[in-house]
């Protein structure tokens, strides 16, 4: 098995990343590979297989003979949850090598992958502890008759997640799975994968049986539309851009099985005339550059009412300046987005803005001595943005913070719900009834008050509706997606 466990293998050479089949690690079946470039520097530094039908169809039997009559279907719920407690605590032994590899491959901040490499191993210790607690029900029915619901795992779930929080990604779509007791077939994003890699490396090394856990790495049209399409899957978690939603969700459809969509969002927050401004501010910038503004649930629209707008404007405006970009070792506020490709989207939502007239009221900068060849883009602000403005509507997934006045709460609410997206909405006011009232209002799946999560904690439930897309992930929910219920009725007398 070619994933080396020494402290530190992304410093030393081109370390190579196979597929997991089965409790195997394996190349491609035809042998292809890969290569992994840092978004700091656009430099190669480890390698991939590159996976295909073939690897995806090896890995969901697998799965199949797994879930159906290997070790891991005689798992109790409680055995099941150990070995996921003592993933997380594994996680948390290789904290520094987790954070370091999160980092190199992302380019995320340190402090960035800090908090991901975390989470991730929260993911473990909170399904872990819940394997044994998500359980059935027995329904008081008639007379002579014993009612009881069961509550069953899917079978073999497949996992296809995006490049912006590999590890978190990891636990928050194959925790809850696993807890239900599902074998599972992970397809990670080609451009940054090797955290999940490794915790997967980990899995095995805690006691996870063979063919719980298999991945296989490649690209999108590959490897994962080979996922998405196989009919050996029971249900699909997919998390990434509507548009490949879309094709996810036909492919389900084909087999008749459900899917999980999360497919980001235009995520507002809406600052009323009574908020605490120097609250506001600092959750404000850190909603629309944390990990460079590539969070499906970034806070990328700023709502501020007309008559507080003279007075936030200026705080606003020189907090935004001050923000520093730089590669993910300099750990500054925003490290370079993840590859050209993405940056050249980013910069032309930002070039179509300006040709629109609308105002730069911030720019931020590029640290000196940021290695060439990284993807860097500096956060920019803008304001006052028309509601009907590409840039006011669309998911620009990079730094680009949108700046809309409205007149009052009628107003706002309005412009709030006034995207494609509902993911994750936030309230900045003292006064409780609007707090209420507003929430109430928002069409989306998370609203924050006074405060903006982006995201969240595990425990909380998460995901969208309209273009953000459906079904829950993150808390007791993400049980229920991953499960489903048997009703079994006994006769008595
Ligand atoms: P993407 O949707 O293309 O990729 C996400 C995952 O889907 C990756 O693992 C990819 O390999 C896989 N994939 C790609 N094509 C596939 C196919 N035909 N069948 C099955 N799986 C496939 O996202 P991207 O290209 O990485 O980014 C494009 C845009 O998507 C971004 O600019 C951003 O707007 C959005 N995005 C959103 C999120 C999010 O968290 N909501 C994450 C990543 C990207």
């Amino acid at each position: 098995m070619s994933v080396t466990t020494a402290p530190s293998p992304i410093e030393t050479s081109m370390t190579t990343f196979e597929n997991l089949i089965d409790g195997s690690w394996m190349p491609a079946g035809d042998g292809r590979t890969l290569d992994m470039l840092s978004p700091s520097d656009g430099i190669p530094f480890a390698r991939i297989a590159r996976g295909g039908a073939a690897d995806v169809d090896a890995a969901v039997r697998a799965a199949r003979q797994a879930f159906e009559d290997g070790a891991w279907s005689r798992l109790t719920a409680v055995e099941r949850g150990r070995l996921m407690i003592r993933l997380g605590q594994k996680i948390l032994d290789h904290f520094e090598e987790l954070v370091q590899l999160e980092a190199r491959d992302t380019g995320k901040p340190m402090k960035q992958a800090r908090a991901d490499i975390n989470a991730a191993a929260r993911y473990f210790e909170f399904y872990g502890s819940a394997a044994d607690k998500f359980h059935g029900d027995v329904i008081p029915f008639l007379d002579g008759y014993m009612a009881t619901v069961l509550r069953e795992p899917k079978g073999v779930t497949g996992h296809i997640i995006p490049w912006n929080y590999p590890a978190q990604m990891v636990g928050r779509t194959l925790a809850p799975a696993l807890a239900m007791g599902n074998a599972t077939v992970m397809k990670p994003a080609e451009e940054a994968c090797l955290t999940p890699l490794r915790i997967v490396q980990m899995a095995q090394e805690v006691g996870f049986p063979d063919g719980a856990i298999n991945v296989v790495t490649g690209l999108g049209e590959e490897a994962g539309a080979a996922l998405a399409a196989h009919p050996g899957i029971d249900f699909l978690s997919f998390t990434g851009s509507p548009e490949v939603g879309t094709l996810v969700q036909m492919a389900a459809a084909r087999n008749h099985i459900g899917c999980v969509l999360e497919l980001g969002g235009k995520s507002p927050q809406i600052v009323f005339d009574d908020a605490d401004l120097d609250a506001v501010i600092p959750v404000a910038v850190n909603a629309i550059v944390q990990n460079g503004g590539q969070t499906c649930s970034a806070g990328s629209r700023l709502l501020v009412q007309q008559s507080l707008y003279d007075e936030l404007l200026p705080r606003l405006t020189e907090r935004f300046a001050q923000l520093r970009v730089g590669s993910h070792a300099m750990d500054l506020d925003c490290g370079p987005l993840i590859s050209a490709g993405q940056k050249k989207r980013v910069q032309g939502f930002i070039a179509r803005a300006c040709e629109d007239g609308i105002t730069v009221l911030a720019e931020a900068r590029i640290a000196d001595g940021v290695p060439a060849g990284g993807h860097y883009v500096a956060p920019v602000l803008f304001g006052p943005v028309p509601a009907n403005n590409q840039l006011a509507c669309e998911e620009v997934f990079g730094p680009v913070l949108s700046v809309l006045p409205f007149v009052d709460e009628a107003d706002a609410v309005r412009l709030a719900n006034n995207t494609e997206y509902g993911l994750v909405a936030g309230i900045w006011t003292r006064d409780g009834a609007r707090q209420m009232r507003v929430a109430k209002k928002m069409r989306c799946g998370q609203v924050y008050v006074n405060g903006y999560g982006a995201g969240g904690g595990i425990e909380l439930p998460f995901g969208g509706i309209k273009k953000s897309g459906h079904g829950r992930e993150k808390g007791f929910e993400a049980l229920r997606e991953f499960s489903h219920t048997k009703t079994v009725v006994f006769k008595h007398g």
